[in-house]
């Protein structure tokens, strides 16, 4: 575990490090609401070995705070994304995609997803992360959020598509895998790996 936190150290001392870079091209403002500092460099994943600039970008803490896929989106502060979806910075316009997607239930959000346009280079690095990194987590029936390794039970019993057998309520099934589809986990069942809809599962903590 110490190991980890050195890691993480190291490398939030080597995003800093950009942050002269980054200041220059956000005119020292958060590259999502253009409030003014404290600022800070984040990363926009999927990441490469070496931290680079273009995959970084400059935020404000509270923008940085609602990246959390955990956190309950503040819905009024993302107007600011109706112009920083705009930018000619393509890690603030893949941020500004994924938070637009987590806001997809307002129709303002959903307008702009309509009208944008992203360079196919740009949509690519947009859809590349799986629900984690983009912000919509797997959840359970509960809103429990799902992440890879998790233990989950069945709670209704299942067909299995593609097979003949039909996975019994209060099945118990490990190390489950998340993907890009936040509604469906894969897991194994009857020695079989099968796709599991997250809102029959229930999460064992
Ligand atoms: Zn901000």
């Amino acid at each position: 575990m110490a190991r980890g936190r050195d890691e993480h150290q190291a490398r939030q001392g080597q995003l800093n490090a950009l942050g002269k870079a980054l200041a220059r091209r956000a005119k020292s403002v958060c590259e999502l609401c253009a409030a003014r500092g404290p600022l800070q460099v984040v990363e926009v994943p999927p990441v490469e070995d070496e931290p680079q600039a273009e995959k970084c970008v400059l935020l404000c803490s509270h923008c940085q705070s609602q990246l959390d896929p955990a956190a309950k989106l503040d819905v009024q502060h993302w107007f600011c994304l109706n112009q920083s979806i705009w930018s000619e910075v393509p890690a603030v316009q893949v941020l500004a995609w994924r938070l637009l997607q987590r806001l997809a239930s307002e129709s303002w959000a959903q307008d702009l997803l309509e009208q944008v346009y992203l360079e196919p280079e740009v949509a690519a690095w947009a859809a590349a992360v799986g629900p984690k990194a983009a912000g919509t987590p797997p959840r359970d029936s509960n809103g429990q959020i799902l992440a890879d390794g998790d233990m989950v039970h069945i709670i209704k019993d299942l067909d299995v598509k593609g097979t003949s057998f039909v996975a019994k309520r209060g099945t118990v099934v490990k190390n489950i895998r998340t993907g890009d589809d936040p509604e469906l986990v894969e897991g194994r069942v009857n020695n079989t790996q099968i796709m599991l809809k997250t809102a029959f599962l229930k999460k064992i903590i």
